[in-house]
């Protein structure tokens, strides 16, 4: 890569990225000096130290993290990831990120993160285990339904969930399935948990579209990544009569301007594990697929895709986040100013996390609800949002992303200020 068109550092680190707009926002709602300073730290951060019996015999010992960034409107909710490449700092980033998230949907809860520094496909599932439950009892007095709930992230599923609630609860001496969420079924977990991001999205997107008078038939969807996310969006756009005419994964994307058909699009993948092949599309690269002409373009695969680089060659008019963080700061200004219309990351892909709430209010009451109620529940949250932040922007005169921040930003300050600061 040339030194011409390599991307700074500064404009992909996480920490930058939320801290970033947390700055605009803030200085936008003229947050006095010490209300500032209040949010923009951690309330708490916590490093833990993982001793591990591996498969071999081998003691080994893993660096664990949990941050609680803030608590003002209810207990702090947010994933636990493991991968190689977690550091305290990305964790920090992501609890900030998890409290504006909660705040922006109007649920209950303020933010936090977790993460374990390992290689999971390098682990047997024994080793995952212990190392899953000695990190749950070193953070117990930590967690709880009423302190801090935490969710999957990357490389973490429903089992890694169930170990922490078992963990737990030989712990309190009583089964407590409402210290975490995105578990099992069979233990408490909600119907439509697993589609419930893919299916916020798409109902973003549509009230976006009803926004701009976009019919479904005459609009041109691209989506990258086709995995949770992604395949569910295209599903559900797919049945509500939207052309998606590219989607793609980490290998490629493919490319049908005709429209693509979403049920054998997925079941190629399901069959052959990639979308590399499928016959009746055009091969693609991500970077092509970004810069495709479409109305909505869902980035749905990781951080950092839209950048200073490549946004001003983006053609979509409206970008729907389903990643966190796919759009850097300043690719923001370059689309800013190409009037494209962002619905940003905490409101976007909040769907996820409003349907955790539901699983944590569903175990509260030991009364689960049929999918067609999570789902309609969740379609009134997630249009209620978008509506708020979309007037929030007309009012402020600010763009989506920034009207987003400064919602969640004046609720968690008003949460803030009735309380009080105890000291
Ligand atoms: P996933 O692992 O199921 O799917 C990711 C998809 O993106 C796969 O198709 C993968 O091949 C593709 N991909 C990965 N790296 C890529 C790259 N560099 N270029 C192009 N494609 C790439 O993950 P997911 O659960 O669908 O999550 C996708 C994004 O959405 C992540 O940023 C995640 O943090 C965010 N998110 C997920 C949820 C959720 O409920 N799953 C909730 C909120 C946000």
């Amino acid at each position: 890569m040339s030194i011409v068109t390599r991307v700074q550092d500064s404009e992909i680190n996480p920490f930058e990225a939320v801290m970033s707009r947390f700055d605009i926002a803030a200085q936008k709602l003229n947050l006095d000096d010490g209300l500032y300073q209040f949010l923009r730290y951690p309330r708490r951060e916590i490093t833990v130290y993982i001793p591990v019996f591996m498969d071999t015999g081998r003691l080994q010992v893993f660096t664990g993290y949990r941050v609680q960034h803030n608590i003002s409107r209810g207990p702090s909710k947010g994933g636990l990831r493991f991968a190689p490449d977690v550091t305290l700092d990305e964790i920090k980033a992501l609890a900030a990120w998890m409290t504006w998230k909660c705040a922006v949907v109007n649920i209950p809860f303020g933010g936090a993160k977790g993460g374990v520094v390992c290689d999971p496909p390098q682990m047997s599932s024994g080793e995952l285990e212990r190392l899953t439950r000695r990190y749950t009892a070193e953070l117990f007095e930590f967690l709880g339904p009423e302190k801090d709930v935490p969710a999957p992230d990357i490389n973490t599923n429903e089992q890694i969930m169930a170990w922490v609630m078992d963990t737990y609860s030989m712990h309190a001496r009583q089964t407590v399935t409402g210290v975490i969420t995105g578990k099992p079924l069979e233990l408490g977990g909600s119907a439509g948990r697993k589609e419930a991001t893919g299916r916020g999205l798409m109902i973003v997107a549509v009230e976006a579209c009803k926004k701009f008078n976009l019919a479904p038939q005459d609009t041109r969807v691209v989506i990258q990544g086709f995995g949770n996310v992604g395949s569910v969006t295209a599903q559900l756009l797919y049945e509500q009569g939207f052309k998606v005419v590219a989607v793609s994964d980490i290998r490629c994307g493919i490319y049908n301007p005709e429209g693509l058909d979403i049920p054998r699009v997925t079941e190629y993948q399901r069959r052959n594990r990639i979308l590399d092949g499928y016959p009746e599309a055009d091969r693609i690269t991500n970077a092509e697929l970004l810069e495709l002409p479409c109305d909505i373009l869902v980035p749905a695969a990781t951080e950092n895709q839209i950048t200073s680089r490549n946004a001003p060659r983006i053609k979509a008019r409206i970008i729907a986040e389903g990643a966190n963080g796919p759009t850097t700061a300043k690719a923001d200004l370059i689309l800013e100013s190409n009037h494209v219309f962002i619905i940003p990351d905490i409101l976007a892909n909040a769907g996820g996390v409003t349907v955790s709430y539901f699983e944590w209010v569903q175990d509260r009451q030991g009364y689960f609800w049929k999918e067609s109620v999570v789902n309609e529940r969740l379609g009134d949250y997630m249009t209620a949002s978008f509506h708020e932040v979309v007037k929030y922007s007309e009012t402020h005169n600010v763009n989506m992303r920034i009207a987003s921040y400064m919602l969640a930003i004046d609720r968690v300050a008003r949460g803030t200020r009735l309380r009080g600061i105890y000291a």
